[in-house]
């Protein structure tokens, strides 16, 4: 039996990852950051604990409470996202969204290293985004948002070969452009599709001490 810990689980992609990961026989610990009103995450049965990913004593909070236990697939998939342009820049929303998206899915890393490194697998996988792409980019749209998953993908690539020393592989993954809160309704792909197609990737991904960009179909995104 695997252990599957997802964070940002209570909507979205998320949630559909739980569902998914549950289908297919995993133990999940699953995080929200108010369980107590996250009804269709109660409802899956995967372990609910609370979790705001840029709290430090929320983190240390979830370490306590999952303890020695071994991490297969770490998740880090709560994010959040924004469109604005450079005539919209907004400084706090700028260094709120690094905390969230960049500074975050390192620190779950980090905090649970000897967890996924006692695991059988040993993964780590993080939902970057094709925005995040620097050499696709060619407008300001979504400046911050673009910044926080390029900086996410060169902070993975930094740490991908230290930490294949202990085992420990990550992914950086595109879920594909998702019918979600964050997506819009009119997203061609929907939350359940693209988590069907990130499990299969993130199930069948090679150990390896390079960072991987992949989309949900398993193809390798352009940096
Ligand atoms: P949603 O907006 O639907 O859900 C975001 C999730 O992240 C929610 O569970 C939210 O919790 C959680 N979250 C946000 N901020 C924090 C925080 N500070 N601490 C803890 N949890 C937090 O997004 P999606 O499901 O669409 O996106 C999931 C991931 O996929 C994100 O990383 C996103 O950047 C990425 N992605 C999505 C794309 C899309 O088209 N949808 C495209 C490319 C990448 P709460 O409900 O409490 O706000």
């Amino acid at each position: 039996m695997t252990t599957t810990l997802i964070t940002g689980a209570n909507r979205g992609i998320g949630l559909e990852l739980v569902r998914k990961f549950l289908a297919q026989g995993h133990d999940v610990i699953a995080t929200a950051r108010d369980p107590e009103t996250s009804n269709e995450l109660n409802a899956t049965g995967a372990k609910v604990y609370p979790l705001e990913v840029t709290d430090a004593s929320s983190v240390a909070a979830l370490k306590e409470a999952v303890g020695d236990q071994p991490i297969d697939y770490l998740i880090n998939n709560a994010g959040i996202g924004s469109f604005a342009a450079f005539k919209d820049l907004d400084y706090d929303a700028f260094a709120n969204m690094l905390a969230v998206n960049t500074i975050a899915p390192i620190r779950m890393i980090d905090t649970f290293l000897d967890n996924i490194a006692a695991s059988d697998v040993k993964m780590a996988a993080s939902l970057s985004s094709m925005m995040g792409s620097i050499e696709n980019t060619q407008a300001s749209f979504g400046l911050i948002y673009r910044t926080s998953k390029a900086g996410l993908n060169m902070a993975l690539r930094a740490a991908a070969p230290e930490l294949a020393e202990k085992g420990v592989t990550l992914l950086a993954l595109h879920p594909g452009w998702v019918n979600t809160d964050m997506g819009g309704k009119q997203a061609p792909v929907n939350p359940a599709q693209s988590a069907a197609g990130l499990y299969t990737v993130i199930t069948t991904a090679e150990p390896s001490s390079e960072l991987r960009f992949l989309d949900f179909e398993g193809k390798t995104h352009p940096w």
